[in-house]
């Protein structure tokens, strides 16, 4: 019989502590005990689902297998967990209120004045229970994303309370991340977590576990402290300090923490003893891997840490599996426009491999189109993500068919000469529509390819996000010239994957091999990807100069 409890994870003193990596990081741990876990992420936000939002503000978006456009956070879960994830394990408050609104449209609630609550939160416990109370599932893990404190997460945490008050703790249990930040002197401060403790009690919840973000293990004087001025067992103040090598090892350091205990202790559940080895083994790797290959990311969101998450984490992936640690230089190819030849030829230098994730709008694309002519004449290990295909495809059309002004009919579109359109465009395909593909399906791989090498398999599946498509205009001029397309859409229609010719390793892909790829099984294009960056590296004379 299943248990269906419930973990809440809040977070306070402010954003980014790594609240989706802790959150993640108890539910791998519960699993690693054979116990069945999910996942759940609120975001108060009034979006309805992450979109339309930009990755600049908020980072990747994250899509599932049934289409949903999610917060990167569900990335983690994913990453960390073994459960599959979906549009119901991403709620917003966006959600919340249209569910609400057009069961009031349709006179569900009787006349009745339609409230926060409790209207809102029973939308709120309706859609928690939907995944805590399956039969499968003993243990949810749910992240409320924003900070204690914030005006949009009160009804959040408003259901929460009444859910901890009608299942009681042993059923429902409250852990809050905080931090202890560092002043000048040096000292470790606990009052803004004795504040952010004091906040979740004001509205009614009294965490039962307290996780402290800090640099360096904390000491027993600061946990007692803590203890004291929160109403919180001392051991139940988890230390979460940074990981040395990866995040796959804060796991491990919350076992060794005893969060395990003190969690299920206050649950009433037996600890079991957790098999952590594929953790360690990945920690293991980090720390006898004396190779380093370094990745240019080409891309226009590079400035922000998270816009590119899952693709950061695929290529780590990759290199777990070819024991190599990675670096990244990312690259603005909005300001790479600007350079000379030699000053753009310099920028790779001393890089062992180029990817060029996806995107949307025309900035930057100019850079990334010659980023893709400079990988494929100097032969650099190449991986091209949905907008990357893209823009291999343009550039080919560009530099070989001769077409100087080709490009895709989302940037220029009068362009004579679309390589990349939208369907309804091309005249000859036209059941599709124009709207986004999303969400998993499959592609069919050509033998003796690069792809078919990586997965072994002439069926894959993996999800898209996507508007436009190759042009089937210049499919065949395309390959006539020499671009190989590696795989198409199951009925031949659409181009899936391509290849450029007489060159060591590049794929370009229409999908995102990035989301299904797990730090214990590398995405296969991740992990070939990533060995020939590192055969490049080690056949190459020291320090070349590639530029002129
Ligand atoms: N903007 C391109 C399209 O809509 C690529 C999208 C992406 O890279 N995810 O087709």
């Amino acid at each position: 019989m299943s248990l269906n409890k419930y973990i809440f994870v809040t977070g306070g003193v402010c954003s980014s502590l790594g609240k989706g990596v802790a959150a993640s990081s108890i539910a791998a741990l519960l699993e690693a005990q054979n116990f069945s876990v999910c996942m759940l992420k609120i975001d108060p936000y009034l979006n309805v689902d992450a979109g339309t939002m930009s990755p600049y503000q908020h980072g990747e978006v994250y899509v599932t297998d049934d289409g949903a456009e999610t917060d990167l956070d569900l990335g983690n879960y994913g990453r960390f967990t073994s459960a599959s994830y979906s549009k119901d394990n991403s709620v917003t408050t966006g959600q919340i209120y249209e569910e609400v609104i057009r069961r009031e449209r349709h006179g569900k609630y009787l006349g009745k004045c339609v409230q926060v609550v409790p209207h809102i939160t029973d939308e709120i416990k309706r859609r928690i229970y939907l995944i805590g109370e399956k039969p499968e599932v003993d243990f949810t893990v749910v992240e409320v994303g924003g900070t204690v404190g914030d005006i949009e997460s009160i009804p959040f945490l408003e259901a929460i309370r009444q859910i901890i008050h009608e299942k009681t703790v042993r059923n429902a249990l409250s852990v809050h991340l905080s931090l202890l930040p560092v002043v000048s002197c040096g000292e470790v401060k606990t009052k803004p977590t004795q504040h952010t403790v004091k906040a979740m009690r004001e509205i009614g919840i009294q965490p039962q576990v307290l996780i402290c973000r800090c640099s360096t293990p904390m000491e027993p004087e600061q946990k007692k402290k803590l203890a004291l001025f929160t109403n919180i067992d001392e051991d139940a103040v988890i230390s979460g300090h940074d990981a040395s090598y990866t995040i796959y090892e804060i796991p491990i350091n919350y076992y060794r923490e005893g969060i395990n205990e003190a969690i299920l202790k206050r649950m009433d559940t037996q600890p079991r003893t957790p098999d952590l080895s594929k953790w360690q083994a990945i920690v293991d790797t980090l720390k006898h891997s004396d190779k380093t290959v370094r990745v240019a990311m080409a891309g226009k969101y590079i400035q922000l840490e998270d816009a590119y998450k899952s693709i950061d984490e695929a290529v780590r992936h990759g290199g777990f599996e070819n024991n190599v640690k990675i670096s990244f230089k990312k690259i603005d190819t909005e300001e790479a426009e600007k350079l000379s030849d030699s000053e753009f030829a310099r920028l790779f230098d001393d890089v062992d491999a180029i990817l060029i994730p996806g995107g949307f709008g025309e900035r930057g694309i100019n850079g990334m189109v010659r980023t893709a002519r400079f990988a494929r004449e100097n032969k650099i290990p190449f991986l091209g993500i949905c907008l990357g295909l893209q823009i291999m495809v343009i550039e080919y059309a560009r530099n070989v068919l001769n077409y100087a002004d080709a490009d895709s009919s989302e940037f220029r579109p009068d362009s004579p000469h679309c390589v990349i359109s939208l369907l309804e465009e091309q005249a000859d395909v036209t059941q599709y529509g124009g709207s986004m593909r999303l969400g998993l399906s499959e592609s069919k791989i050509k033998k003796g390819t690069k792809i078919y090498a990586a997965y072994g398999t002439e069926s894959i599946f993996e999800r898209h996000r996507h508007r436009y498509e190759v042009s089937n205009k210049y499919k065949n001029e395309l390959q006539e010239k020499g671009l190989i397309i590696s795989g198409t859409t199951p009925d031949n229609e659409l181009v899936e994957s391509v290849e450029w010719p007489n060159h060591p390793w590049s794929t370009g892909v229409q999908f995102h091999p990035e989301f299904t790829s797990r730090p214990t099984k590398a995405g296969p294009l991740f992990r070939e990807f990533v060995k020939a960056a590192l055969e490049l590296k080690e056949n190459r004379q020291p320090s070349p100069s590639k530029a002129e």
